[in-house]
């Protein structure tokens, strides 16, 4: 499929069905769930209820032909509200893991209960972040060991920062079997509900998205049989014996993952770039000062000039990503990094300058501006931070094992 700025038919469906929901659903009911620092289940129901949040859309916008579907849908829906956004959208990650690494067996089985049903919509959470292991995700302490005699995996460890973290439904866990094998030797495991030994740490108090749950798991002598290694364990055996023997392996397809993720994170970067700047322009159209509209003042018009543009080059990137991705064009120059990169320096930008923009009013909770930056700084944080970004483009572009 050849790369278009024309978005097809579908894509403007459903690009115009997301933004309408955000304008009538998600905006009016923003900032009371950021005070609230809640999951907004009843907004999650409402999304699940019109078959927004639900497998069907995630399945039908992942598989869309140009990629730009549900780059889409996340712009749209961040532009509502970030929080709540993440509420309904976050599930994406752990779903991500699951359909990119599972058996068609553990996707038939398990995705389904990441999202519910419109009457009873769950969630899905994908943990791998640990207090020692942030961007070092080799580093992770959590241990998976088999037990032969009773064919279950016993898993022990500390989860840090999940997304909805102890209150999804399922639960996709990183954990190492073969600690000497850094990275290479971790393998990922569903945890279904309800499984002992496994449970909720303390809930972080956040800076933005205060909406959206952010968690630590522990892993207390958990154990789930032996099929809940994503993938399967004979495929993981067969790789663990290809390393060990010194050949090439696949092992690299996390990092891929997170390439191909990375383009749908700066779209969300965007859609709160974006909500930021349209409500600085239009103050700038309507607030006086000095007998002018502050829009004619230089100073404020070159500030919506370059905000604007920092949000049209970042967009370029994520869809060329998107595209790419979706159309298996090898990614020689760090694509994926790149957009998420420009995207959420993008957001840092616009949100701080709306502020500016609106003066004094930018600064009270009484205008959604001020949310703005909170939102926009864990884009340059989570699914690897900007220097993490820096570092694979690096990487990438030279050939050589960057520090
Ligand atoms: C709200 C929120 C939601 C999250 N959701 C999830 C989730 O659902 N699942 C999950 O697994 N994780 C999640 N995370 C975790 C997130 O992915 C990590 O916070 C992130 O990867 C950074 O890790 P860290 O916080 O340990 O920072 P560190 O890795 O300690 O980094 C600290 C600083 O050092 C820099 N740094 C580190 N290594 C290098 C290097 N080699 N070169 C240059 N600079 C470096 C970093 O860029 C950063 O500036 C979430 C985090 C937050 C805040």
């Amino acid at each position: 499929m050849t790369f278009s700025l024309e978005l097809s038919d579908d894509v403007i469906a459903v690009r115009d069905w997301v933004h309408e929901f955000a304008v009538d659903v998600v905006r009016p009911a923003a900032a009371e769930w950021d005070e609230r620092e809640e999951t907004p289940w009843p907004v999650i129901q409402e999304a699940a209820k019109c078959g927004l949040y639900s497998m069907e859309m995630m399945i039908t916008q992942a598989a869309e032909p140009t990629g730009l579907g549900i780059l889409v849908v996340f712009e749209e829906m961040f532009w509502g509200d970030a929080g709540i956004g993440l509420s309904i959208l976050g599930t994406a990650l752990a779903a991500a893991s699951l359909t990119s690494n599972g058996t068609p067996e553990q996707i038939g089985e398990w995705l389904p209960q990441m999202f519910g049903t419109p009457e009873e919509p769950l969630l899905g959470s994908f943990c791998s972040s640990e207090p020692g292991a942030g961007s070092d995700v080799g580093a992770i302490l959590t241990r998976a060991r088999y037990d032969e005699a009773t064919d279950e995996w016993v898993i022990n460890g500390t989860k840090t920062w999940a997304t909805n973290g102890g209150i999804a439904n399922v639960h996709i866990v990183v954990a190492s079997v073969y600690p000497e094998l850094g990275s290479r030797g971790q393998a990922t495991f569903i945890i279904p509900p309800n499984t002992p030994g496994f449970s909720q740490g303390q809930k972080f108090k956040k800076h933005g998205i205060r909406a959206s749950h952010t968690a630590e798991v522990v892993l207390s002598d958990v154990r789930v049989p032996g099929r809940m290694i994503v993938g399967g364990r004979e495929k993981f055996e067969d790789r663990m014996a290809r390393i060990r023997s010194g050949q090439r392996t696949a092992g690299q397809a996390a990092m891929k993952t997170f390439e191909r993720t990375r383009p749908g994170v700066g779209a969300m970067a965007i859609g709160v770039a974006r909500a930021a700047y349209e409500y600085a322009l239009e103050y700038a159209q309507e607030r006086e000062q000095f007998g002018r509209r502050i829009g004619d003042f230089q100073a404020i018009g070159f500030k919506l000039a370059d905000m604007r543009s920092r949000i049209d080059a970042a967009r370029l990137l994520v869809w060329r990503a998107g595209w790419m991705g979706r159309n298996n064009i090898p990614f020689t120059a760090a694509e994926g990094s790149m957009a998420k990169l420009a995207a959420s320096e993008a957001a840092v930008h616009v949100t701080d300058e709306a502020i500016q923009i609106l003066g004094g009013n930018g600064y009270t909770r009484d205008f959604p501006v001020l949310r703005g930056p909170g939102a926009a700084e864990i884009y340059t944080i989570f699914e690897g931070t900007s220097e993490i970004q820096r570092l694979v483009m690096a990487r990438t572009i030279t050939g050589l094992p960057l520090k």
